[in-house]
């Protein structure tokens, strides 16, 4: 079956809401992809920074087939071993006092956080903050929590009480938060408004406007968490705890799972019935995001994605090139901003060369590869780029005249 055969049978089968993808993918090994058309890619995406360990992973190979010919579900009826040993895992990284409950997704790890924060909220708590172009999911609650407008809007209204602030301004949340408010959801970085970093200090200014007003600080870590910072969690950088902390993306190496953890009061806030998913903790979800923690663990990942995120920032940089404004980021992802909106053909232009990269908004690339790229694919690609920007370039003049 070729590329254009497929795109065909997608447009034919599957709704709108994606538009019909220019690539379908086929295979992946290592930081390696290839497409139906046999086309091999560096993938500098992975998924939306899920795949940390790359494509085809043995430990978590190994670990998702063994446990599905083991037990692959259980529903939450019965206890499985695989979702016990995650949570104390997690609970472990985090440096205790927490408990976890796993979703399948980051959107359900976020509406738990909701759930949970309203059950923890005393009386006269009645609105929510959040962070302006922040995003937390598709459904409903998340997506009441979501500051990119134009993905919200038209879905209200929500039945919740929403104040945006922006991202990094603590003036405005503390102008914003009082002893009415409920939560503040933010992101340490924003990573769908094309990995925008807080300033300095933030999270710590967050822990302070919610300790004064006893506001639930909700940390939405689904993105930058599990080692994609090059720290397993970029609330530990900062040196700062959430009272919840919703993950995902990372966590299953590939496969769907989501966790929201709450700490201190918030690790017993749910009262038994509140909250639940059929596929929560699925053990094969738990099994592979196990692995996942320990690859990282045995490969040192953490210290070779800071060390790899320096070398692509320091690469990234040296590039001279009129289509360039600079780059940010932290670890292994990395917005690389352009001069004007040149991100869709710098995409399509690097995908031609055999580079999946992501135009997150019209003028940001986005890079977020697999945690064990090496030195020399990271080199492969800064070499490339030039070539890459000057098409994209070309592409963009030619639509203009
Ligand atoms: C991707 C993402 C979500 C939503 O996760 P899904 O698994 O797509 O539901 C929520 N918050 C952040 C910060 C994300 O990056």
């Amino acid at each position: 079956m070729t590329g254009s055969e497929l795109r065909e049978r997608f447009a034919a089968s599957l709704m709108p809401n994606y538009g019909v993808p220019q690539i379908a993918l086929t295979l992946g090994r290592g930081c390696e992809v290839y497409d139906a058309d046999g086309r091999q890619y560096l993938d500098l995406i992975a998924g939306i920074a899920v795949s940390s360990l790359g494509h085809g992973h043995p430990a978590l190979v190994k670990a998702v087939a063994h446990q599905a010919a083991t037990l692959a579900h259980t529903s939450n009826l019965f206890i499985n071993e695989r979702e016990i040993e995650l949570a104390e895992r997690l609970v472990a990284l985090l440096g205790g006092d927490a408990k976890v409950y796993f979703s399948n997704s980051g959107t359900e790890a976020n509406e738990a956080a909701l759930k949970l924060v309203k059950r923890a909220a005393g009386p006269g708590r009645h609105y929510f903050v959040a962070a302006g172009k922040g995003f937390h999911g598709r459904t409903s609650g998340s997506l009441a929590l979501t500051g990119k407008d134009a993905i919200r809007e038209p879905f209200g209204p929500f039945g919740m009480d929403v104040r945006f602030v922006p991202h990094g301004d603590l003036d405005a949340l503390r102008e914003a938060v009082d002893t009415g408010c409920t939560a503040v959801f933010v992101e340490p970085t924003q990573g769908e408004a094309g990995v925008v970093p807080a300033p300095e200090g933030y999270l710590a200014g967050v822990r302070e406007v919610c300790d004064a007003t006893g506001a639930a600080f909700v940390l939405d870590e689904i993105q930058s968490g599990i080692g994609r910072t090059g720290a397993w969690f970029a609330h530990q950088e900062a040196g700062v705890r959430p009272d919840v902390l919703t993950l995902a993306k990372g966590l299953g190496g590939g496969l769907p799972i989501g966790a929201c953890v709450g700490f201190g009061r918030y690790a017993d806030a749910f009262h038994k019935g509140d909250h639940g998913s059929t596929f929560g903790g699925n053990p094969i979800a738990c099994a592979a995001a196990l692995a996942v923690l320990d690859t990282i663990e045995k490969e040192g990942l953490l210290a070779h994605t800071a060390v790899m995120g320096d070398l692509l920032a320091e690469q990234l940089d040296a590039i001279d090139h009129p289509l360039v404004a600079g780059q940010r980021g932290s670890g292994l992802w990395r917005a690389l901003t352009l001069t004007g909106p040149h991100a869709a053909h710098v995409q399509e232009q690097a995908a031609v060369r055999g580079f999946l990269v992501n135009a997150v908004a019209p003028d940001v690339i986005r890079l977020a590869p697999p945690l064990v790229i090496t030195p020399e694919q990271i080199g492969v690609f800064i070499e490339a780029l030039p070539t890459v920007l000057d098409a994209a370039e070309a592409a963009t003049k030619e639509k203009q005249s």
